[in-house]
């Protein structure tokens, strides 16, 4: 196999996106994916193009909160990448930019409002507080137990199902190896080099060497940066969506909830999707929990997201569940994305955690900038993995 610029590990959104932005850039670029494209993740979520800080970076307090409102520059980035996305892939993503709600049914919601609001200005987030009547006129389908909500005029939804094949598409337009059902077992350096073995569809194993190595592993990225001898502190969560039967138009915005777990959008074809971060719980492989199968519905949690979601839009009580599904995601120790180069491994990047649906396109852009120019057009200093050095320092090269 020739040498490449590039091995992108993993075929979800972000190393889809990062393939594409490396050779659009110029560069040679393998991507190997273990299963197929959009299998994980970036195909089974929520869709939601999240800007106001999600309820999950809000709910640990005051202090914590402060930290994690650090992801707003990228967020606000990340709004700019979605307004071009359609027109730079030349593919209908089902992009909505209509607004966001956050609703609030108690004053401890409001309280939680408007430190999320403080944040969030502190920021450059432009966001809303809205009375109960502006609410009212802004969206009457809503329960007249929302007395408050937050509101930012372009958060919206997107297609998980169309984004990623996109960039993998234009990708391959541009010269990209892309292959599927091909697992990388093994990462080593040589010299300045980065020799990337790998087990293809037909189990032959073979060595790809590249100047760079870009770990786009979503969930998986802590199991590939163990390959290359590095802790990556991200760990897999297991979640779960739900669909409901298609409605006339009704619900233009993203609606989230200020002290709990719920985002809730009607798509493109009238389905109403309703999630939020529930958890499904791990299959099992003898006494462990596996990141390698689907994980399973928990059926408490399904009926209280969907409880929640008919409590504050009445309309949808009466609409069938269509299914319920899982999806596995990687969330780091400190909410924040690892992105960036990983000092004590020259040529080794990362770009995966968070809300990468939302984020990813933009994690990919300046990640790939990174790698080829050797700076982003945007700092991404905030989220790198340097700040992790207190623990790969200890741990020899390989
Ligand atoms: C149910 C659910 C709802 C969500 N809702 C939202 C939302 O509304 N908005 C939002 O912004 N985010 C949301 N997220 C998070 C978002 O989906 C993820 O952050 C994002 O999709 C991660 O993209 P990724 O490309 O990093 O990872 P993935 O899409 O998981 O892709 C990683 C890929 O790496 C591959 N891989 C792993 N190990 C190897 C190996 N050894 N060799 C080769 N390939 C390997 C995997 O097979 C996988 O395909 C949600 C997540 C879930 C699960």
């Amino acid at each position: 196999m020739k040498p490449v610029n590039v091995v992108v590990l993993g075929g979800g959104l972000v190393g889809c996106a990062a393939a594409y932005y490396l050779a659009r850039r110029g560069a040679g670029v393998l991507l190997a994916e273990q299963g197929d494209l959009n299998r994980e993740a970036s195909g089974r979520n929520a869709g939601s193009l999240h800007f106001q800080l999600e309820y999950r970076l809000i709910r640990y307090g005051d202090e914590l909160a402060a930290q994690f409102a650090q992801i707003i520059p990228l967020s606000l980035v990340a709004l700019e990448d979605w307004r071009g996305l359609e027109a730079e892939l030349r593919a209908d993503l089902e992009v909505g930019m209509h607004g966001g709600l956050i609703v609030a049914e108690s004053d401890a919601d409001v309280a939680l409002l408007e430190r999320r609001q403080a944040l969030q200005e502190k920021w450059g987030l432009a966001s809303q507080l809205l009375s109960a009547a502006e609410v009212r006129r802004m969206a009457p389908y809503l329960a007249e137990s929302v007395i408050a909500a937050g509101y930012f005029p372009h958060e919206g939804h997107a297609n998980p199902r169309l984004v990623a094949p996109a960039f993998a598409r234009r990708a391959e337009e541009l010269g990209v190896t892309i292959q599927s059902q091909t697992r990388v077992t093994g990462l080593m350096r040589d010299g300045a080099q980065w020799v990337v073995t790998v087990v293809d569809r037909a189990g032959r194993t073979q060595d790809v060497i590249a100047d760079a190595v870009l770990n786009a592993a979503g969930a998986w990225a802590g199991e590939i940066g163990a390959l290359a001898h590095l802790h990556l502190p991200i760990f897999a969560v297991p979640l779960s969506m739900n669909v409901i039967e298609r409605a006339a138009p009704l619900i233009p915005h993203l609606v989230q909830h200020a002290s709990q777990r719920l985002t809730l959008k009607q798509v493109a074809a009238g389905n109403v999707l309703v999630g939020g971060g529930w958890p499904s719980r791990f299959s099992r492989e003898g006494s462990a929990m596996s990141t390698q199968r689907r994980a399973d519905p928990v059926v408490e949690n399904v009926m209280a997201n969907l409880t929640l979601a008919a409590r504050l839009v009445p309309a949808i009580g009466g609409l069938h569940l269509l299914r319920s599904w899982t999806g596995i995601t990687g969330i780091t120790t400190d909410q924040m994305p690892l992105l960036g180069a990983v000092p004590e491994a020259p040529g080794f990047f990362v770009a995966a955690g968070g809300a990468a649906f939302t984020h990813g396109p933009t994690y990919a852009r300046l990640v790939s900038e990174l790698i080829l120019e050797g700076r982003p057009s945007v700092s991404i200093d905030l989220y790198s993995p340097a700040r992790f050095s207190h623990i790969n320092s200890f741990m020899a090269s390989v």
